[in-house]
């Protein structure tokens, strides 16, 4: 049996230290702080409610991921956000960004009528980025071959 050792107990670390265990490897996992998790890690933030207190969508975990290490049998469950953020700026001024383009465009406006104007093709522009990333993201990185000199 293969053993391996990893350093960082953050959401990659775990997630290969889980791979590596169900192919049959000796996992360890060195952690410097007393709890896993990393910057996705679930922390008591106030008395009875535990959030991830970084990260705090469950935007890049990957499906694959979620269904090889069968997680929803494990507990994991996830909870849809009525809108997709809330950035208070001052005390009389906040900005919301919702599911529907058009509402988000609204409060854009307020601020900035170019910038709400302009939102849907930088929203396009995302995704046809986020389309490439995400199709390579479960593809193994190239081999980089030694530089040999003639
Ligand atoms: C503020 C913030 C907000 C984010 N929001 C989101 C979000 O909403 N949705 C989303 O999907 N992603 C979000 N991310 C990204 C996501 O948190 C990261 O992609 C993910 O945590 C990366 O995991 P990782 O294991 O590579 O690194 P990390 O999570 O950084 O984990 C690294 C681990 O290694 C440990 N470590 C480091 N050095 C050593 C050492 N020498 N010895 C032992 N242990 C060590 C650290 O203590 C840590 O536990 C956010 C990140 C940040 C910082």
């Amino acid at each position: 049996m293969k053993g391996f050792l990893i350093i960082g107990g953050g959401h990659n670390g775990l997630v290969c230290a889980c791979y590596l265990a169900k192919a049959g490897g000796n996992v360890t996992i060195l952690e410097r702080r007393s709890i896993v998790g990393g910057a996705a890690v679930t922390e008591e933030f106030h008395p009875g409610f535990r959030n991830s207190v970084a990260s705090y969508t469950v935007s890049l975990l990957n499906p694959k991921i979620i269904e090889d290490l069968n997680l929803r049998e494990h507990g994991l469950e996830i909870k849809l956000r009525p809108q997709s953020n809330f950035f208070p700026i001052s005390d009389k001024e906040s900005l919301s960004f919702h599911k529907r383009v058009a509402d988000t465009q609204a409060e854009v406006a307020c601020f900035s009528k170019k910038d709400a104007a302009t939102l849907p093709a930088f929203y396009a522009m995302l995704e046809t980025v986020a389309d490439i990333l995400r199709d390579e993201l479960l593809r193994s990185p190239p081999r980089a071959v030694p530089y040999k000199s003639v």
